[in-house]
């Protein structure tokens, strides 16, 4: 296992913004966890664990602990007849990890192509979109137990799915080793989006897994930046679900605002309230400004510091609240 001091987590984050860790575990295998994290344990400092750092926004102080770099990467199949377990490990790209179902020609997972970061990552805060996530077809989690060392195997009524929500996200405890989907041979495709609606009506034809999740790679090119050139973490806020008598109080004020029902209540696009309500599509403050494209996106412009992203996060929080009683909260997490 390799281990670096003083890292920037700058270099380690799609936000590009953040001071440096105090170590670096470069873990390829189980082994080399178990080991950091003792590494960890015997200097009484505090470990997190880090995949593709898409979706997180390092501190300008950086990190007083282990960084345990997740690089486990690999995907196994267990044929089960009409269905089939795709199984990878957490360091495995996302998106490498939907084109292998899609090239095996697999149904489920093929709506949720082109999010970045790790399948680690995935069902933290249970990826998804176009209508599909995480949650409707992960069969099992592996994690390494750090409280008893331990490798435990977590099916998925156990793992507290919510609209983006997981045990995972509030149990740091747990290590996630290797996640297990049960796809199937045979599917039809969930075109109902309206992005996807718009593309099979220009022509497009979606009836493939692969042309499915080239499709969905397009349409989110157009719609958010592109990581290589935009320091980013993707959207910044979860859309809110508020209860029906919020809502019926916000129909009053705003009758064309889109809705949607979600696990328990009703879901609002937030890039509706940013952009049509508050006007905010591309707002700036200094280096940090929302995305034109998706106003939900916030961009860390050159030079931006993690205490101005939070500002410029918690000023727009504090927008929403005051024209929408709605308190968003945000996706993307705080280290
Ligand atoms: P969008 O398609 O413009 O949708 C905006 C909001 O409206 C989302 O809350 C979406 O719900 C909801 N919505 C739209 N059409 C719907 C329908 N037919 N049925 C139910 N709900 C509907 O969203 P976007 O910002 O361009 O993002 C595209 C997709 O990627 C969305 O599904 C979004 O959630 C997803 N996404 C996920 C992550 C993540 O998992 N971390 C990050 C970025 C984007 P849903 O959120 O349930 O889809």
């Amino acid at each position: 296992m390799i281990i670096r001091e003083q890292v920037p987590l700058s270099s380690l984050t799609t936000m590009r913004v953040g001071g440096p860790a105090r170590f670096v575990a470069q873990c390829e295998n189980e082994a080399d966890i178990q080991e950091a994290i003792a590494f960890a344990h015997e200097r009484a400092i505090p470990f997190m664990v880090l995949g593709g750092g898409s979706n997180l926004l390092a501190s300008d102080s950086g990190y007083e602990g282990v960084v345990i770099q997740m690089r486990m990467e690999g995907i196994r199949i267990e044929d089960e007849g009409e269905t089939v377990l795709l199984i990878a490990d957490a360091g495995t790209s996302w998106d490498a990890f939907v084109r292998e179902a899609a090239a095996q020609g697999l149904w489920g997972i093929e709506n949720l192509a082109g999010i970045p970061g790790t399948v680690g990552a995935a069902p933290v805060q249970n990826i998804g979109a176009y209508g599909m996530e995480v949650a409707q077809t992960l069969a099992y989690v592996d994690v390494l137990d750090t409280k008893t060392s331990e490798v435990t195997r977590i099916a998925n009524e156990d793992c507290g799915f919510e609209y983006r929500e997981s045990r995972f996200k509030h149990d740091p405890t747990l290590v996630i080793l290797r996640v297990a989907f049960r796809l199937a041979r045979l599917g039809k495709p969930q075109t109902s989006y309206a992005d996807l609606e718009r593309y099979m009506a220009d022509g497009h034809e979606l009836a493939t897994p692969l042309e499915i999740g080239d499709a969905v790679r397009a349409i989110r090119a157009k719609k958010f930046p592109d990581l290589s050139t935009h320091g980013t973490a993707g959207s910044f806020f979860k859309n809110p679900v508020i209860s029906s008598a919020e809502y019926e109080v916000l129909k009053e004020q705003y009758p064309d605002m889109p809705t949607y029902t979600a696990y328990n209540g009703i879901k609002i696009p937030l890039a509706f309230v940013l952009d049509r309500i508050l006007g905010l599509r591309g707002h700036r403050e200094g280096n940090v400004h929302l995305f034109e494209n998706q106003p939900l996106v916030l961009v860390a412009g050159e030079g931006a510091t993690a205490k101005e992203i939070h500002a410029f996060a918690n000023s727009i929080v504090k927008k929403v609240f005051d024209a929408t009683r709605i308190k968003i909260e945000r996706e993307v997490r705080s280290v």
